[in-house]
């Protein structure tokens, strides 16, 4: 595989940029670089779709330092991730981060892909998962106006995963030694740059399934009346 001077010179333009962003960054906060050397101290975990329009730390206006940030295609919680698992671990146990975020974004392409049945080669093994939570609601998300049906998916599996971090050994160790912990889910909106709250919002464990049951609630609600 060759590469060509172009692609050289698309690089040479992402170095400029960070030479230049690095510059303005340093003007404007003086001792920046050099206060994070010593220490990160974020206060939340961000865990979200790879998806490039779905970027993290501009969405919510942090710098860096301020967001610890997990991402993979169509935001999963897996049991089994020792990925996810590990980010998880780290920033609860080590960084103490009191919010977990699980953050979906509507027309998520994974999503779509699970619920269309799409083949996208070894990807689909992932999103399997997506798949499970379609399977889980297939009755109700039959009865949602087709246009519609892939941002309901989105939503669910926002409060599928949410939940499943919940239940993560990680989590569940941190509430037992009371340290505080809050788990949420969110749903970015491709097409107005918005973050909306889809409140499940779960901070020891007898709250997951009250919560869990009250955010589906108000998905279902959302998606029956706007048709
Ligand atoms: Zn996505």
């Amino acid at each position: 595989m060759t590469t060509s001077t172009n692609d050289k010179d698309a690089l040479r333009d992402l170095l400029d940029n960070n030479k230049r962003w690095a510059a303005e960054t340093e003007a404007r906060e003086p001792g920046f670089f050099s206060r994070l050397l010593k220490q990160q101290t974020p206060q939340y975990l961000w865990i979200g779709c790879a998806d490039s329009r779905v970027p993290a730390n501009e969405l919510v206006d942090l710098l860096p330092g301020e967001l610890f940030v997990h991402r993979n295609v169509a935001n999963v919680v897996v049991h089994s991730d020792l990925n996810a698992l590990s980010v998880m671990q780290f920033a609860v146990d080590h960084l103490k981060v009191r919010h977990i975020i699980v953050v979906g974004h509507s027309n998520c392409g994974g999503v779509r892909a699970a619920l269309y049945d799409q083949r996208v080669g070894l990807v689909e093994n992932w999103i399997r998962h997506v798949q499970d939570v379609r399977r889980m609601h297939q009755d109700w998300l039959d009865t949602v106006a087709e246009p519609r049906r892939v941002d309901a998916l989105c939503e669910l599996n926002v409060l599928e995963q949410a939940r499943n971090a919940c239940h993560t050994t990680v989590v569940q160790d941190a509430w037992e030694r009371e340290q505080e912990v809050v788990v949420h889910g969110w749903v970015y909106g491709l097409h107005n740059g918005l973050l909306e709250d889809l409140s499940i919002t779960v901070g020891c464990p007898a709250d997951v399934e009250p919560a869990y049951r009250r955010a589906l609630a108000n998905v279902k609600a959302r998606y029956a009346t706007a048709g």
